[in-house]
């Protein structure tokens, strides 16, 4: 398999981040910059106007919270809350944080408004494709396998209960596993921004994988501007540059994350319906939204629709979307009006 989220920013997220974060520090100015490894992926956190001098408790304290994220959410853990819960085979339901309500709130909201595309039960199809801590298969899965991974699948099956005590997770049926790789990166996002605001800190551009959150200025005193990539596998090109204007941002696409199999470009990104990888000509979705784990659902849910739906979608529910196609041998792309709202000219 690829692994390309090794090489974020510059390659698995989509995303560079510009402006005051990486190329105004190569002119010299006073970003303080602080990154690690997550999630099988990097971190990075950019900050206008604060003192040197809090950079290594601040560093510190970003990489605590992150592991402690990771030991809750992670299926590559087998240790981790949501790794038990899937162990779990009973109906019981379970006592979860809630961060954990959150996600899972959030996931079965967008579940629901993506007729079922965006399902955060889909683990054993993930992994049955070889995209989950499961090794990359020798060969096509067979129509049996996928059934039978499609049979522990269903967003019925999961619910959250809230009681006066704290947040449960419960499921009816014992084979379903959850695998929250699409929201994680997102939910850890808006974690690193909520660190910022208790740390008294105003002015940041926070980013975890592919998705980023901003508030306030950079180092210029001008607004962080976000750059989603252009969508091929080897160029890191400006598609276009956001002012997320203290949103979050997120992108999804089929063409970094993928694997050839039989002859085939196997994407991560599984259709629960069919139980396969998508096929269709949406390489890349973009979602601008309050928080970066609500951007991270739609994103996903989006490219599993494909480009038609996930156009209609965006319209009808009034996302700032950005859709980038295969056109041939080139690509086209969409924006819906929300989006445009947060496009500045590239020159700038
Ligand atoms: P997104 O588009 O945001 O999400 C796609 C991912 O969601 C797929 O890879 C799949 O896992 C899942 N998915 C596929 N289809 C659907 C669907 N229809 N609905 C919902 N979800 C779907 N990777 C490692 O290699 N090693 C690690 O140790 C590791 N640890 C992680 C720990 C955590 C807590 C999380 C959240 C992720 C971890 N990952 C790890 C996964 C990795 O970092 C990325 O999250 C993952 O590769 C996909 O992120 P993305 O932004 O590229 O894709």
């Amino acid at each position: 398999m690829k692994k390309n989220w090794l090489y974020f920013p510059v390659v698995a997220a989509f995303f560079m981040v510009s402006g005051c974060d990486q190329h105004n520090q190569s002119a010299g100015d006073s970003a303080l910059v602080l990154e690690g490894r997550t999630m099988g992926t990097f971190w990075r956190i950019s900050l206008a106007g604060v003192d040197e001098s809090r950079k290594e408790s601040l560093q510190k304290a970003a990489q605590q919270l992150l592991d402690s994220d990771d030991r809750e959410l992670s299926t590559w853990k087998d240790d981790s809350v949501i790794s038990r819960f899937n162990q779990y085979r009973g109906s019981e339901p379970q006592p979860i944080s809630d961060n954990m309500a959150d996600i899972v709130t959030m996931s079965l909201r967008i579940g629901q408004k993506t007729a079922g595309k965006m399902d955060i039960t889909v683990g054993p199809l993930v992994n049955l494709w070889g995209f989950g801590p499961a090794k990359q298969p020798l060969a096509t899965p067979s129509q049996a396998q996928i059934d039978a991974a499609r049979a522990l699948t269903g967003l019925q099956h999961l619910r959250v209960i809230q009681r006066s005590e704290g947040a449960y997770l419960q499921k009816d049926l014992p084979g379903l596993y959850v695998d929250l790789s699409t929201m994680g990166e997102g939910f850890a996002t808006d974690h690193l921004a909520r660190l910022m605001e208790k740390e008294g800190i105003n002015n940041y551009l926070v980013s975890v994988g592919g998705a980023v959150l901003t508030r306030g200025k950079n180092a210029e005193d001008k607004p962080w501007k976000v750059a989603i990539q252009k969508p091929t596998d080897k160029e890191n090109a400006v598609q276009a540059v956001v002012d997320l204007q203290g949103h979050g941002i997120s992108t999804s696409g089929s063409y970094r994350n993928y694997y050839e199999l039989d002859g085939k470009r196997i994407s991560h990104i599984i259709d629960p319906t069919t139980g396969r990888p998508i096929q269709h000509k949406l390489v890349s979705a973009t979602v601008i939204a309050t928080t970066a784990l609500e951007a991270d659902g739609w994103d996903t849910g989006l490219m599993v629709l494909g480009e038609e739906q996930a156009k209609a979608l965006a319209l009808r529910e009034n996302l700032a979307v950005y859709l980038i196609e295969k056109q041939g041998d080139g690509f086209s792309s969409w924006m819906s009006p929300q989006f445009k709202a947060f496009i500045l000219p590239q020159q700038e």
